[in-house]
């Protein structure tokens, strides 16, 4: 029998944060750890589930106002295709896993499960392709890939198999191809800001980390509370590569033969990851009214020669918001007494929550409480649905702030490898720092800090003077370095 404390979260965000994600995501029935033998592998519930169809939902009406169109590829690649991009096979081969067996067959040639698609999309594409009018071209698919991660796993954050959508895409210019990575970097940036309430730095990782093939890698990151970043999601300008690669050429305007320019981009259950992080606190899940399952709990506070009174206007209350649109949930449970309840929903994430019991029945008001802070306010009960609504973009506001307030709190200066070093030691947070381009500048960082460059600003010529020379070796600088852990 578990007890009413075995419920709740035992560990403190601030000092165990590790401990404390990983109680969150299970007590607040998001996903479970999959079967022994298959560690780094999860099973997502219903509530984790609900939580990934609105990002889905989001990001899908955004790609589809944009010219995106879905469809489906299969899972497994034959390794002859996965060779033809030579960057791509190593890549990612240390990752991959492979089927070997069709039954009791062993097969003529293995087939990799995809660690993600261009090996098996490209080819198709060029087969679609044949002239400039065939271009721009615009897929996408909703799928989990896999990928046998070497580092430790952590729900959502990263795991072997992980739910994602991959867009690819081919132009007729290198300028076109650029204009939609930054398209669906902007838009992976909106699903952050707009809907999970994490502000979010948008940059380019430095050549050394680009996405194997890739021309250029451009990336989100979020800060998460306890100082480490996040790649929240990538888009990447691939040139001409994989067009080369697997044939992917037009007709011109002139007839002539030309490579197309691609891209592709990725967004991961990763975002619910740095969502369910970024918010929630020692009494759990902490979920913006955007995305939460249930925006609003209405609990009823009754004594026996109260309860009908209670649980009628409570009832009237719970179907106003639910006409008004209002994702709400009435917890009228006979067997469970109000501060359990609360405890229970404050768990949940739910991020507003109505408590209604003989005073506010009697002065026609309702009490309103604020999920993230615990404030408490008392309001009328008529308009209740208009004025649920304003409670949801003060509570919004309310978590973006505390997020942005880290982030604008995070952002250090350093310009020698000591200064690094001792800030990103001290703090956490991103540093920033010039730095000459060359890989071998980030190993006095990384090796004894495990912390790296997770990406370099888009608007370098304003952030790099002439005379600034590279904080590790200094030659000349040509980038600005933003140096942090990372998750
Ligand atoms: P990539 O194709 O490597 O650019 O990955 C696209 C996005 O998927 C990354 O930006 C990450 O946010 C996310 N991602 C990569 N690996 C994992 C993983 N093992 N688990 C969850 N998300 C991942």
């Amino acid at each position: 029998m578990s007890s009413e404390q075995d419920l709740g979260i035992t560990e403190s965000k601030q000092h165990n944060t590790g401990e404390w994600y990983a109680e969150v995501v299970i007590k607040a029935g998001l996903a479970n750890y999959g079967p022994d033998g298959m560690s780094g592998f999860i099973v997502t519930r219903p509530r984790g589930y609900a939580l990934w169809e609105a990002i889905q939902q989001e990001l899908d009406s955004k790609f589809k106002a944009t010219g995106v169109q879905n469809a489906y590829f299969p899972m497994f690649i034959p390794e002859s295709y996965l060779e033809r991009e030579k960057d791509i096979v190593e890549g990612f081969d240390p990752e991959v896993a492979w089927v070997t067996h069709g039954g009791h067959d062993e097969l003529e040639e293995r087939l990799a499960v995809r660690p993600t698609s261009e090996s098996i999309i490209a080819p198709y594409m060029a087969q679609w392709v044949r002239s400039h009018r065939d271009l721009p071209l615009r897929v996408n698919q909703w799928c989990s890939v896999v990928r046998w991660e070497a580092t430790e796993t952590k729900p959502f954050f990263r795991t072997k198999e992980f739910l994602w959508q991959e867009g690819h895409t081919a132009h007729e210019t290198h300028d076109e191809a650029w204009d939609e990575t930054m398209t669906r970097l902007d838009q992976y940036a909106e699903l952050y800001e707009d809907l999970l309430a994490i502000p979010v730095l948008k940059g380019q990782k430095p050549d050394h980390d680009k996405f194997p093939g890739a021309h250029k890698t451009t990336t989100v990151e979020a800060l998460m509370p306890d100082g480490k970043s996040v790649q929240a999601g990538t888009s990447h300008h691939l040139g001409t590569s994989f067009a080369e690669a697997f044939d992917i050429t037009f007709s011109d305007e002139d007839e002539e033969t030309q490579p197309a320019h691609t891209t592709s981009w990725g967004l991961s259950w990763r975002a619910l990851g740095a969502l369910i992080m970024t918010h929630s606190d020692d009494q759990g899940l902490v979920l913006p009214p955007t995305i939460a399952p249930e925006q609003v709990v209405v609990v009823p506070i009754w004594q026996e020669d109260t309860k009908d009174d209670v649980l009628d206007y409570a009832d009237e209350v719970a179907d106003d918001l639910a006409d008004s649109g209002v994702r709400v949930e009435l917890d009228d449970r006979d067997e469970r007494n109000p501060g359990f309840k609360f405890n229970e929903w404050e768990l949940k994430g739910v991020p507003v929550r109505i408590e209604i019991g003989p005073h506010e029945v009697e002065d026609d008001e309702v009490t309103i409480v604020h999920r993230p802070d615990g404030e408490s306010i008392t309001a009328d009960r008529d308009d209740i649905g208009e004025t649920i609504q304003e409670h949801f973009d003060e509570v919004y506001a309310k978590l973006y702030a505390a997020a942005e307030e880290n982030l604008d709190d995070s952002v250090r200066e350093a310009d020698s490898r000591e200064e690094i070093l001792g800030t990103l030691g001290q703090h956490g947070g991103y540093v920033k720092a010039p730095w000459c381009g060359d890989e071998e500048c980030e190993e006095p960082i990384k090796e004894p800090l495990a912390a790296e460059i997770v990406m370099c600003p888009f608007d370098d010529e304003e952030t790099v003077g002439d005379d600034e020379t590279c904080a590790i070796c200094g030659d000349d600088a040509t980038q600005t370095a933003y140096f942090a852990k990372n998750y």
